[in-house]
């Protein structure tokens, strides 16, 4: 049987310093777990205009169509802010998400206990907190037509339109139901039910869906309730689905309960492939941070634990997931920050790449 393969897509700033500690850690898996993958490498963003005049090449995004997962690291920079808005770094991003049809965003917010404190909110509200949100992403509001500026009368009107397909529901709360079975079989829907006719059905399509997953206890709650209740007691949830302007909006807020950008991965999801993995794209959710890039400051938590989802999600390594987590943990409890990590404390911070080693030297000791 062939190995597993992945396309790596280190993109600009940041991204390739990040990557570079991922393949360590790639590198580990195939010496010490014999995990071996056909990694390839391209080009997306900023590099990519640089050297093909598009930020998405059609040859590298033909390879995300056959590959069984991208890892992308971040695109953009201010070198790249004045091009057209045909050729910039994210349409490059946006390209592959749309191509790939990935319409479910796996956005985890997880409180490692050693940074509990950085937290905004009280240790005792965030620590051993590891929720999942999945938004919907390719359709919605952000989507939905008609949109645009009109002139009515003697004035103009801004118009968006909330529209979701039964089809569009169903397929992400699938998602989430399967999610939701891997993990503690929790789902709650979040919709606006009470205002919006799009929640209605947002709620009756999730129902019907949950009759196929018996095991999984399914709760609904109006988005804005879910608001207050993810900033008052988070760790009630386990997985929740939402649209993608709800989803927008809560992943953001629930990933800052843990802290740092630096620490906050993502995946995207679609359809089953034939080999039944789901065309996926993972990324760590901060950008190309072209205030820090090239001086060894970045974190790199947030690509590797990118990467973890990927073992988990795409590849049926929950166990080698947990493993590279519980590596990360530890680096944390032994004290290991990247600048970002630091706060006011005033300690000397660890490099990109000392971050990087300490996660490897973590995976070693946990032979
Ligand atoms: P950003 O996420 O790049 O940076 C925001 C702040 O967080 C900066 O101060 C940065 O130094 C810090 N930061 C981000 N990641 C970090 C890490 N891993 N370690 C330590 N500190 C980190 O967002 P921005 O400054 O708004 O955008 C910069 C560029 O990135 C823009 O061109 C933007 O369009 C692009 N961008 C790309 C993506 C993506 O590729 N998915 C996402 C957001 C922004």
């Amino acid at each position: 049987m062939s190995n597993p393969s992945l396309l790596i897509l280190p993109g600009d700033g940041i991204g390739p310093e990040v990557m570079t500690e991922v393949r360590k850690i790639i590198d580990w898996f195939g010496a010490k777990r014999d995990m071996k993958f056909d990694v390839s490498e391209d080009l997306v963003g900023g590099c990519a205009y640089d050297k093909h005049g598009t930020p998405l090449h059609d040859d590298t995004m033909a390879k995300a169509q056959e590959v069984d997962a991208v890892l992308l690291g971040a695109v953009g920079g201010p070198k790249y802010d004045s091009l057209d808005f045909s050729v910039k770094p994210e349409r490059g991003l946006l390209r592959l998400r749309k191509e790939m049809d990935l319409f479910a965003n796996l956005r985890p917010a997880q409180c490692f206990d050693a940074l509990a404190d950085f937290s905004s909110l009280k240790k005792d509200v965030v620590a051993g907190l590891d929720i999942m949100i999945v938004r919907e992403l390719t359709s919605g509001i952000y989507f939905g037509e008609p949109r645009g500026i009109i002139e009515e009368g003697n004035e103009r009107v801004g118009i968006n339109t909330q529209r979701y397909t039964e089809s569009e529901i169903d397929r992400v709360a699938r998602s989430a139901f399967e999610l939701a079975m891997r993990r503690n079989k929790k789902l709650c829907s979040m919709e606006k039910a009470n205002v919006m006719e799009s929640g209605v059905l947002w709620r009756e399509v999730v129902t019907e869906v949950g009759k196929d997953y018996p095991d999984v206890e399914l709760s609904h709650m109006y988005a804005d309730a879910g608001a207050m209740q993810l900033c008052r007691w988070p760790k009630q949830f386990d997985v929740i689905v939402t649209d993608n302007l709800f989803g927008d909006l809560l992943s953001d807020a629930a990933a800052m309960l843990t802290g740092s950008l630096g620490m906050l991965p993502s995946a995207s999801l679609g359809a089953p492939m034939a080999n039944g993995r789901p065309k996926a794209l993972y990324e760590p959710v901060h950008g190309s941070a072209p205030d820090i890039a090239g001086q060894g400051k970045a974190n790199p938590i947030a690509c590797v634990l990118s990467f973890a989802m990927a073992l988990r999600y795409s590849f049926d390594q929950g166990d080698e997931a947990t493993r590279l987590e519980q590596a990360i943990e530890k680096v944390l409890a032994d004290g290991y920050r990247t600048a970002d990590l630091l706060g006011e404390e005033g300690k000397q911070p660890v490099s990109t790449s000392e971050m990087g080693d300490a996660i490897v030297a973590a995976l070693d000791a946990s032979l």
